[in-house]
């Protein structure tokens, strides 16, 4: 689904990322986790065509799109992005939010866009919350339904940007428990996160970045328990 080769990243004269290798097949969910500066959001970025790439290629679907000819509006339709603060537009409702990109982007009917965005709602706890507005709603909630949003378009790969990074505690529960039930439905992820356990119970694979670099990548039980870098035991020592 998605191939990455020797890709390299700066900003000035800093690396940010360099040689980064990462293939993603479909219903993988490959967590990214690395102190923090390591390159886990860039790499998310670079992967949502958010930013430009200095060297490398970045095959999505069979497609290059690292190609400077290549539509990066029509790539980011294939993609779907949540971030850590939930940016849903303040002005729609839940269910505004939801229909918007279907309507607007992919073409969609208003009542087939509504009719599957309250599916969504109803199917991720939402329901209720259809006709209001996001300031009216927990963070949980508002990032449950920024969740919610980016699956509206039926994206082939979601990545998730420390999506419970802003949330009180007692709600980081309820956001994973969604992202648990789109990994158990096959759903396509690449996640970073600084939740260890999450990313033990729900990652098909972890890449540990240190650096820029992808420095070791493997399944969620060998590497957590038999990292094979000096770093990476670090890394998970000093966090777990
Ligand atoms: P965190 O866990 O804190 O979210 P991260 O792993 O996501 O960290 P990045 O945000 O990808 O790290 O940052 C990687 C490096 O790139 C950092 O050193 C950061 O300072 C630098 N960086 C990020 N964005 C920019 C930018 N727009 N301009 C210059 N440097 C940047
Ligand atoms: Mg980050």
């Amino acid at each position: 689904l998605l191939e990455v080769r020797d890709l390299r990243k700066t900003y000035g004269d800093r690396v940010v990322l360099d040689d980064v290798d990462l293939v993603v097949e479909p219903h993988d969910v490959v967590c990214l986790i690395g102190s923090s500066g390591s390159g886990k959001s860039t790499l998310l970025r670079c992967l949502d065509l958010l930013e430009d790439v200095d060297d490398g290629t970045i095959v999505l679907e069979g497609r290059d799109v690292t190609d400077p000819f290549v539509d990066r509006r029509e790539v980011r339709e294939r993609l779907g992005m949540v971030f850590q603060a939930y940016n849903l537009f303040p002005h729609l409702s839940v269910l505004d939010n939801v229909t918007l990109a279907p309507r607007k982007v992919h073409g969609v009917r208003r009542a087939e866009a509504e009719q599957q965005a309250h599916e969504l709602l109803d199917r991720f706890g939402l329901a209720e919350h259809a006709t209001k507005y996001p300031d009216r709603l927990s963070g949980g909630q508002q990032q449950r339904v920024a969740l919610v949003r980016a699956l509206a378009t039926r994206p082939a790969l979601l990545l998730l940007d420390e999506i419970t990074a802003a949330l009180d505690p007692e709600l980081v529960g309820e956001v994973l428990t969604i992202v648990r039930d789109l990994a158990a439905a096959g759903t396509t992820m690449v996640i970073a996160t600084h939740e260890m356990a999450f990313a033990r119970d729900v990652a098909t694979r972890v890449c540990f970045l240190d650096g820029g670099r992808i420095l070791e990548q493997g399944p969620p039980d060998q590497l957590f328990t038999h990292p094979t870098e000096e770093r990476t035991r670090q890394f998970l020592r000093r966090v777990l």
